[in-house]
């Protein structure tokens, strides 16, 4: 029987309707059962739940990692990300971030953002909206502007207060020869059906020199994300770390079969031969395979790594086992 028309209509009116829903308010919720996130630092329990948060309720990887990072960019009291992150010699906070999607082998990556809080944000835009992957400074920010971010001042009473004191202490250090305070939210995401993400933020090290770019805002460094063999992240000094493409070496050696915590512990095998200061400093990674296996290194047990693991529903924070004693 043929159906009137006005029924006829009416369905492909409400079907429209209903999948217009389903992609403007998301798509319909999904099981975060097999999803695994991995993050740097205590600050990344929150992190995670709030991307296994948006993955249940249908979002993609690259939206859980995006929005799990955010929390940490927002949080006042996180001092080494986003807003309320020391800034440089200069007084401004000066952000970097980075976003890789596993299956697309596209990144985004934005290097000294000013005024902007979410530069994980600014870098997925970057990513989706623009044949460009890597933008720093000025046009960052104009890039941001255009993409509807409000400028506003990221130094909070407490960093402010911090820089003042660095600042007005006779013979402080400098990056001409000393570093102080840093940390990065690196996060990686596995959905349990072989897609993988990675993610990092930073405001990078405190009373850093105007520009300086190290690891985290750079792919291969400071995250990098291949469906084919998994996830890795860095955080600690990138002005060293950088020169090894950590993340890069990290997901390579998965795609060459190693474990997770294998490859974590082969790159600080390949740092061991070279890098300077490894008893003293800090150089951790974080990596996960799209099996959702997980591996996490520190190089040295003076700067051990904490992460955050939400696996099979719920959230626990690790320390890492140091590759030297
Ligand atoms: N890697 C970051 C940087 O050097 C800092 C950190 O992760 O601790 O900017």
């Amino acid at each position: 029987m043929t159906e009137p028309l006005d029924r006829r209509a009416f369905l492909a009116a409400t079907g429209a309707a209903a999948a217009a829903l389903a992609t403007t308010a998301g798509a319909p919720a999904q099981s975060d059962a097999g999803a695994v996130f991995l993050s740097t630092w205590d600050f990344g329990a929150e992190a995670n739940r709030r991307a296994a948060e948006v993955f249940a309720a249908g979002g993609s990887l690259l939206d859980a990692i995006e929005k799990g990072v955010n929390v940490v960019e927002d949080d006042p009291n996180v001092t080494s990300v986003g807003y309320g992150g020391l800034p440089n010699s200069e007084g401004e906070v000066e952000l970097d971030a980075g976003i890789m999607d596993g299956t697309s082998h596209r990144a985004g990556s934005i290097c000294n953002l000013h005024k902007i809080k979410n530069p994980i944000s600014v870098a997925r835009l970057l990513m989706e909206k623009t044949l460009h992957t890597t933008m720093a400074g000025d046009g960052a920010l104009r890039f941001a502007i255009e993409m509807g971010f409000t400028p506003q001042q990221l130094l909070t009473p407490k960093s402010l207060t911090e820089w003042l004191k660095w600042k007005n202490t006779p013979n402080h250090s400098t990056f001409w020869i000393d570093r102080e305070h840093h940390d990065t939210i690196g996060m990686l995401g596995a959905d349990g059906k072989g897609k993988v993400a990675a993610g990092c933020s930073t405001s990078g090290l405190a009373w850093k020199l105007p520009g300086r770019v190290a690891d985290s805002p750079l792919v291969g460094c400071g995250y990098y994300a291949d469906d084919a063999a998994g996830a890795a992240s860095a955080t600690g000094n990138g002005d060293v770390m950088a020169n090894y493409c950590t993340s890069f070496f990290i997901v390579n050696r998965m795609a060459g079969g190693a474990h997770p915590q294998e490859a974590c512990n082969d790159l600080m095998r390949f740092m061991a031969r070279t890098a300077p200061q490894l008893h003293e400093d800090m150089y951790c990674v974080i990596a996960i395979a799209a099996n959702g296996e997980i591996g996490a290194a520190s190089m040295n047990s003076k700067q051990p790594l904490q992460y955050a693991l939400w696996k099979n529903g719920s959230g626990s924070i690790h320390t890492a086992p140091p590759f030297l004693g």
